[in-house]
This record gives structure tokens, sequence and C-alpha cells, in this order.
């Protein structure tokens, strides 16, 4: 099997970007069952890969050896000619091939053609799966194939897609073959010499072969090339958007280091051994030769605030200001009520300043005044931080909370604020190395690896549907005794899919449990399609104890931290990513008090609960995300997918480390060559990655 590559003289070639309607064989209707699947274009059909592969096994001439549930060739021969059955539903046609002294009843329901395709007599080979049925072998809708022309199969493999309902495996892949051949021939957009060096099929080669591999290699050099693919955009496109300036020169003076060593050395705890190495990393940085950009990267409860509030204090003392941006207003006035606890406690002659857009506008005048004076030394805000019309003062860093919040873009509108300012961007999503250096290029990177010491683990439970009003019980001890509870919901609302009706949302959740509880108890409900304000209030009155128990979908999976919370009951927890739920579990227990984790599986499947038991196992992050992997083969467990700021189809960030960073340096050596992508070879890529943009990092 080869391309189909007409000459373009004979041929009218289709744009790639036509309807997938313009395929001969799909007309209206499997046109919306393509749109299903997110198959819109040629262009999306042709990146419709696989989810797996399947080989046709050797024929069997004995019954002996087939075993029941699957799919299995049997070679033998029709004494008597099929016959058709009409009955007044469909019609039926049956037969009976004899395999040596076995006996196999075949029947196939409305394909009364079948009947001219087996002669009496001749040796074919049957294609499907075997059952025993009231005593006799029976094999339903069997494909037919004469002998020669099966053999030819079994060597090749054979692309299985995902399915909705309607729309046949063998239908999807006959229509991609089409596709090849209505576009004509591919061009690639990398250059020879980037394919040689990294040992790459040819992007047309990558493409046709991934749905129709010839065997095991050919089908792993086309997985590779499209693998490397998604890295290299990636990492061009990010690298392109923040810009790979020249290192500037470090000209802020940190002499003065009373204020900073008076309050690490007096927290009313000690630091753990991941939030000393940071600290010194930054020390290192800031009183280095060049500005620089460090990645934090710990896990939730890791303690990365106070890192923030020493760094930021390094250059208070030394009087530089400094940001912290949050994600949300909620995260903002958190860390801003911490800020001016910590000043307190610790007498510290600093002023800080909140901005957020909620503000009013007096307000907002005033932090703007504060900040643009340079009264302000610890300035702390929402995206209004980067509004043209806040102007700084001797800024030296700026921080970025919860990072993979933000988009790129917002990333360096802030950082190109200051002009050269160093800058720290604090992220709990468990990443590997090798892919925070692509998605943080340029930066340096600290691990905080394990959370405080005496810090109580929290207690987890997986329990099944029976126990529900046992753990509503429990919650109202909870708060009986002063503390709060979070319930999380997959859904919002109730859902019209079928197969998504046991999946809690959270406006009936709330008034489910609603009995459950004394009418003194407040229930609040969050969503992302509450409005912001909406949301925030509901947040702040959580976290100020105004609402005892909230019912939310996972957007309270951020950062949150309301160490009053001591239950997170999650509903459908198998729907959930395990990295996800250990995220959502990070919101209980940050405080003194001994905290739970509530687990609801409402799935029968034995895996779900063996995956939800490595949760209740471990309380470490990076450990889940490991096993995580081994269960699920990477893919969508990461935080990062879901925030929009990546997406890859077939690459694995664990198992092609190797090749992400072939794909990464080979992106930096045509950037150090041709920065702006105006040689032949750059433009290629740069309308390339156009496309990309379009079809897969939307959000970036
Ligand atoms: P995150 O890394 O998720 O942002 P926070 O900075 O919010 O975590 O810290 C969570 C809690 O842990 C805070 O109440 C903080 O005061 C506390 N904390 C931070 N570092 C330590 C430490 N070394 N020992 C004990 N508690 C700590
Ligand atoms: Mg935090």
């Amino acid at each position: 099997m080869g391309c189909d590559l007409r000459s373009p003289l004979l041929f009218d070639y289709m744009d790639i970007n036509s309807n997938i309607t313009s395929i001969k064989g799909v007309g209206a209707k499997s046109a919306e069952l393509f749109n299903k699947l997110g198959v819109e274009t040629i262009y999306d059909l042709i990146h419709y890969y696989p989810r797996a592969y399947c080989t046709y096994p050797q024929p069997e001439s004995s019954i002996s050896n087939i075993c029941g549930d699957e799919y299995c060739a049997i070679e033998g021969i029709c004494h008597k000619s099929l016959i058709t059955k009409k009955t007044a539903r469909m019609d039926i046609t049956l037969g009976t091939v004899n395999l040596g002294d076995d006996q196999v009843d075949l029947v196939w329901f409305r394909q009364p053609y079948i009947k001219s395709k087996v002669s009496p007599g001749k040796r074919y080979i049957f294609y499907g799966m075997v059952r025993m049925e009231k005593g006799r072998y029976k094999m339903e809708q069997p494909a037919v194939y004469l002998p020669e022309e099966y053999r030819s199969l079994t060597t090749g493999l054979y692309p299985v897609y995902s399915l909705t309902k309607g729309l046949t495996n063998s239908k999807i892949g006959k229509m991609v073959d089409s596709s090849f051949g209505m576009i004509g021939t591919i061009s690639d957009h990398l250059c020879d010499d980037i394919r040689k060096k990294a040992g790459l099929y040819h992007l047309r080669e990558a493409l046709y072969h991934i749905h129709f591999p010839d065997n095991e290699v050919d089908r792993k050099k086309a997985r590779e090339r499209l693998a490397f693919d998604e890295f290299f955009d990636l990492s061009m496109i990010l690298n392109l958007e923040i810009g790979r300036s020249e290192k500037e020169p470090n000209t802020f003076k940190l002499p003065e280091n009373k204020y900073s060593q008076k309050v690490a050395s007096s927290l009313p705890f000690e630091l753990t051994e991941g939030q000393k190495s940071t600290l010194s990393d930054i020390e290192s940085d800031i009183t280095g030769d060049v500005i620089t950009q460090r990645l934090v990267q710990g896990d939730v409860g890791s303690g990365k605030t106070v890192i923030a509030f020493l760094a930021m204090t390094r250059f208070a003392e030394n009087g530089y200001q400094s940001v912290i941006m949050a994600p949300t207003e909620v995260l903002a006035w958190q860390h801003y009520e911490t800020f001016l606890r910590m000043i307190k406690e610790q007498d510290l002659p600093f002023k800080a300043v909140l901005l957020t857009g909620s503000m009013k506008a007096a307000e907002k005048r005033t932090a703007r005044e504060l900040i643009a004076s340079g009264e302000a030394n610890f300035v702390i805000g929402t995206h209004a931080l980067f509004q043209d019309s806040v102007t700084y003062h001797d800024l030296g860093l700026v921080i970025t909370d919860e990072q993979h919040r933000f988009g790129v873009k917002q990333r360096k509108a802030l950082t190109g604020k200051g002009g050269d300012v160093f800058s720290i961007v604090m992220s709990a999503t468990p990443i590997p190395r090798t892919l925070a250096m692509i998605l943080y290029a340029g930066m340096n990177i600290s691990v905080i690896p394990s959370l405080p010491a005496e810090r109580l683990p929290v207690k987890n439970a997986v329990v099944g549907k029976d126990k529900r009003e046992a753990s509503y019980r429990f919650i109202a001890k909870e708060i009986a005794a002063g503390h709060q509870a979070m319930i999380i919901c997959p859904m919002i609302e109730a859902s019209m899919e079928s197969d998504k009706t046991d999946r809690e949302n959270v406006e009936e959740y709330a008034k489910t449990i609603r009995p459950y509880f004394d009418p003194s108890v407040s229930i609040g409900i969050l969503h992302g399609r509450l409005e912001p304000n909406k949301k925030d209030k509901v947040l702040s009155d959580f976290a100020a104890g105004k609402i005892h128990i909230i019912i939310s979908t996972t957007v309270i999976e951020v950062g949150v931290n309301v160490p009053n919370a001591t239950v997170m009951m999650i509903e459908n927890a198998n729907c959930f990513g395990l990295s996800q739920l250990h995220q959502l579990r990070g919101r209980v227990g940050r405080g003194a008090f001994q905290s739970y984790c509530i687990l609801v599986c409402t799935s029968d499947d034995k895996d779900s609960m063996a995956r939800l038991n490595i949760l209740a196992s471990s309380n470490d992050g990076f450990f889940i995300a490991n096993e995580d992997l081994k269960l699920r083969g990477a893919g969508d467990m990461l935080g990062v997918r879901q925030s929009g700021d990546m997406s890859f189809k077939i690459a694995d960030i664990y198992a092609d480390s190797e090749l992400l960073v072939a794909a990464r340096d080979a992106a930096l050596d045509l950037l150090a060559k041709d920065p702006e992508l105006t040689s032949d070879e750059g433009s290629l890529i740069a309308s390339h990655l156009h496309e990309v943009r379009k079809h897969q990092f939307t959000n970036l």
C-alpha cells in the first residue's frame, strides 16, 4: 500500500481544508457523524489518527485452537450452498463450514449478496468471532476471504479508530484512504536537513502510514515523525511567542538582606529542604550577572507563597518594587491578606497594595498612584496589573502564581511591563522536567519535591454510591466541629447525553443533599458558567466561613487556600484523571486539622477502583502522575492539557522524552539561524505553524 499520488496535471486536487462532504461517499448524514468526532475537513480526517491497530490472525483449521471472545479466522469448505431466509424483519443468510471434523454455523443478517460470494466445495477463510450456542459453534457476520487474499492481509496492521454510533471502522478507513487520493501530494514543511538529522519520515509518508502501516517498524517511524512535529511545533510557537531575547545584564543591586534574613529565621515553621534550595536558586539568580526567568514547581501545599514573599522582600529591602499576579480575584485577595499578616507579624517597613479588576474605580486609582510613586513595595493582583494605565516604579521582580491559568501572551505582557526584570513562575502542575524545559523555554527550573513534614496527611477513602448518606453525616459532624467541606461534581447541570446520565451535576446535587443538613448549614454552588463576580463572591464567602459546604465543578481546582476546609468529597471520581483528583484533594489538608478526601466511585469496573486506590495510597503528586501514566499511557492526565495550553494527539511526554529534546533542539537551532523565519525553509515552517495554531494550539 503506498500513497496515491496522481500527477497534478491530470487531476484536479482538492484543497486539504475542504469540507469532508467533498469526499465521495460522505453525504450530509455521515458528515454529521464525522463532525461528532471533531472531523469537519479533509485536514481533520487525515489527522484523525487510529486509536490502535489490529492484525489479522493466522487462520485456524481446527476449532480446538480457538478460544471464546476473540476475533479469529477459520479456514474450511462449505459443502452446501448458503441459503437466505426472508423474515418479516430482515434477510438472514445461513451456511455451515467444515473444518476437519468440526462444523461452524455461519450467519449473516441483511447481507443476501453473501450467497453469491461463497461457492460450495471451495476453500474460504471466514473472519469473525466464534461462539458456542445450543451445543454448536456459530460465527455471526463473518467477513469472507479467498485464502490468498486473506494471507496478504496477515502481514499488515490495520487501523482501529474511535467510533461514534453509525460510523464503522471500515468506513473511516476508506474515507481516509480516499482523502489521500484527493489531495494529491503532501509537501513537507520540514527541510531535508532537519529530517535527516533526526532520522524522520517525510510528512507524506508519516501521515499515510500512521493510518496504513506496512508493519510495526513502519508504524513506529510514522508515529515518531508526527510526535516530533507536535513537540517541534509547540517549541517553535512558544519560542517565537516569548521571544528569545539575548540575556540582559543584571543591573539590580541587592546588597541589603536584613529583613529577608529576619523573616526567614522567624517563620513559625522550618522551611523544607526544597524551599531552602529554591530560595538559594533565586538568590544566585538575582545576584548573578544576567536577568533570569525561573519556574518554581511544587505540589499543592508545598509552600510556594512564602517563597514569593521572601523573594519579594529581597527586592523591597533594596528599594525595588515587585509584583505577584494571581489567576483569580480570590487568590489575589488571599495573597494580599497573607502579605498584610506577614508584614504585621514581622514588623516590616513595607507596604502591600492590591489591584484587581473588580475594585471600585477610586480604589483602583489610589492603588495605581501608590504603585507609580513607589510607595507600594509589594504589588498584588490579577491580570488588571498589566493594563496600560499601570506604571511601575523601580520594578525588579514579577511573580506569576499558578501559572497554567495564564496564556503565554499574558505572561509576556506582564514581563514586558517593567523592561528587564526578574521573573518567577510558580506552578503546581507535576510535569516532567523535559516538558517543563519546552513549555518554559529559556527558564531555569527549581522543584520543591515534598510537603512540609508536620502537615497531617489527608485521610482518603474510596467508596461506592451506597456510602453517600454516611458521607453526608460525616460532613455534618465536621461542620458541627466548626469546619467546612467541598463537594465536586463533574457536571454543571443535568446532561441529555445518555452516557453521562449517571454523572452528578452541581445544580441538582445542591438540592438533593439539602435535607441531610441542618437549616443553619449554608450551601453554596460554584461553576464556570457563573458570572465572574458571583464566582468570586461565592469563593470569598467560603473563604470567610460564611458558606459551609461548597458544591462545585473542578473550577475550584486552582490554588484556593481555605485551611478550615477539612472534607473534600468527589462525586463520580472515576470520571477524573488521577492528577486532577490530586489537585482537587490539595484544596484540603492545608491547615492544622486532620482532613479527609472521600472519592465516590460510581463505576463497577475493577480498574476504576484500582486507579482510585492509587490515590488513596499516596499523597505525592509526582508519584501519582507517574502511576497515572502507567495506567493510561500519558496523554490527557496533565492539568496543562485541560487548561488548553497544549494538546498532544500522539506524542507522549514521558515515553518520547528523547524525541522531545531532539525536537526542541531542532527548533532552537533553526531559530538561532533564522529568528524571523524568513529563509525559504523558515517561511515554510512559519506557514505550517500558522495552520497548527488554527487546528491545535488554539489557546496559546
Ligand atoms: P502552595 O504551594 O500550594 O501555594 P501555600 O504557599 O499556600 O502552598 O502553603 C500552604 C500552607 O502551608 C500555608 O498555610 C503555609 O503557611 C504553610 N507552609 C508553608 N511552608 C511551610 C513549612 N515549611 N512548614 C509548615 N507549613 C508551611
Ligand atoms: Mg499557591
